[in-house]
């Protein structure tokens, strides 16, 4: 589908000599070993271009990983450049300008206290160096005993063996009992929707679960606990939660009481995705570690970081004076260049305060075009980081029989439509709840978000009459 856009930006054009896709599949493994996702040939600003000729609307930036749209002529040059000046180096012997200079920028003014960066490649990788640079401090510190995590229920952290320990995807969890990291506890979410009792005020609410938090860690023994973890706002596993006010300070003051560190996992909602640069500032919280990943390169490279406060960095500074981790593909030159530059777009065009203003927009949008369907349980987030949850009965807010896949089912319907979003499914009593999440680049076009929420308007049309 093409759709008008009706604003001042050109729309992307599709590419004049489309490559034949020549391939046969069934050879690359995706996730599904029978599904064949669809093919892109190309793709500029928040337009993908398939093989079959249609183009899609990108309204979930990956998931939540493109922030400045495709084929940025600048980010395009930047990897060039850097792709021609050097490749790679081992990090144990050398390092970077661009290396250098992306620590600088995401650090510069010491955000919340942020003081040093470490560079992965991806967001699980992120969370298990966070997990390990937490135990070693509390190490060196000669507090050998604490071994122990408090995460959240409805969290969601990463696929590898600790990050996803610390996560509450059920689904990804299934055939790997046993395989986890064993210390580790969930308390509950922050998610109003689902867990604010009727008459209970937010204030109470926030009391409560930072009360659970504190019985929680006097449970495991305070002395046992490393770190609280949690996403900032949650994201694709309950679907862009935002905490009830005061929550992040009250889990903050309960972690200093004995001594905990406090992680937050920005993977999704941090790089200026909530309309901050990162979403912590927004909480009057300030974090211990904290990890970042998709929209730090936008999608242009592989990276994430983890970022730490002057506690963290003085005491291993002063003690063993390394920290006891590394990857071969850390701080990889050609992911932090990218990076880099993809910061530096972000920072020239204002992106960041675009992203707040046209999150506006889009949540005006959601709540006047589908907030009255009968299926629209919660539309919630905030930047450009939006969930809509379908339930089959709005007062009970009880959800569809999962059988149907209500929400994948509106995805596949805006996907045939000419718009992608992102299926999501946090766990209602036991059971797999149904969202989709809108996460579009910063710079996307007014007249795209229209188009975007309309078609999203269509699918839920059509998606009741089937299942309503
Ligand atoms: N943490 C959060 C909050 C995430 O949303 C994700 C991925 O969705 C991860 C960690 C894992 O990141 P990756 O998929 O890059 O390993």
């Amino acid at each position: 589908a093409s759709h008008p856009t009706g604003d001042e930006v050109s729309q992307p054009t599709p590419p004049t000599e489309a490559s034949p896709s020549s391939y046969t599949p069934g050879r690359l493994l995706h996730r599904s070993f029978t599904h064949h996702p669809a093919s892109v040939l190309s793709a500029k600003a928040s337009t993908l271009f398939l093989s079959d000729g249609r183009s899609v609307l990108d309204a979930c930036g990956g998931a939540a990983v493109a922030t400045i749209g495709h084929g940025h002529p600048s980010v395009l040059d930047a990897i060039s450049k850097q792709a021609h000046d050097v490749s790679y180096v081992h990090t144990q012997a050398f390092t970077t300008p661009a290396a250098e200079d992306l620590a600088n920028l995401l650090l510069e003014g010491s955000p919340g206290g942020l003081d040093m960066a470490f560079f992965v490649g991806s967001g699980s990788e992120a969370v298990e160096a966070a997990m390990k640079l937490a135990r070693q401090w509390h190490f060196e510190r000669g507090e050998t005993r604490r071994v122990h995590f408090v995460a959240r229920q409805q969290g969601y952290h990463g696929n590898t063996m600790a990050s996803m320990s610390l996560s509450s995807n059920v689904a990804r969890k299934i055939p790997y009992q046993g395989f986890s990291y064993p210390h580790v506890t969930h308390v509950s979410p922050p998610f109003a929707y689902r867990y604010q009792g009727d008459a209970e005020s937010e204030e109470d609410f926030t009391n409560r679960l930072v009360q659970e938090v504190e019985d929680e860690f006097l449970r495991v023994g305070t002395d046992n606990v490393i770190a609280f973890v949690g996403e900032t706002v949650i994201g694709a596993t309950a679907g862009c939660v935002t905490p009830p006010k005061g929550y992040w300070a009250g889990i903050q003051a309960v972690c200093q009481r004995y001594g905990i560190l406090l992680i937050l996992d920005e993977v999704m909602c941090g790089s200026g995705r909530c309309g901050a640069p990162f979403a912590f500032l927004q909480e009057n919280v300030q974090p211990d570690i904290v990890t970042v990943a998709k929209g730090l390169g936008g999608g242009y490279a592989p990276i994430a970081g983890v970022l730490m406060n002057q506690k963290i960095t003085d005491v291993i500074r002063n003690g063993s004076g390394a920290f006891v981790h590394g990857h071969t593909y850390q701080a990889h030159p050609l992911s932090c260049a990218t990076a880099l530059e993809v910061q530096k777009v972000i920072r020239r065009e204002k992106l960041i305060s675009q992203c707040a203003q046209m999150g506006k927009l889009l949540e005006e949008l959601l709540r006047r075009e589908i907030g009255g369907f009968k299926s629209v349980g919660d539309i919630r987030g905030r930047g450009l980081f939006w969930a809509v949850e379908f339930v089959q009965d709005k007062k009970t807010k009880s959800p569809f029989d999962p059988k149907i896949g209500f929400g994948v089912k509106v995805q596949q319907d805006a996907f045939e439509r000419g718009v992608a979003v992102y299926p999501g499914a946090g766990t209602i009593d036991g059971h797999r709840g149904d969202h989709v999440l809108l996460a579009p680049p910063f710079n996307i076009t007014q007249g795209e978000l229209e188009t975007v929420v309309e078609v999203l308007r269509e699918s839920i049309v059509s998606q009741e009459a089937l299942h309503g």
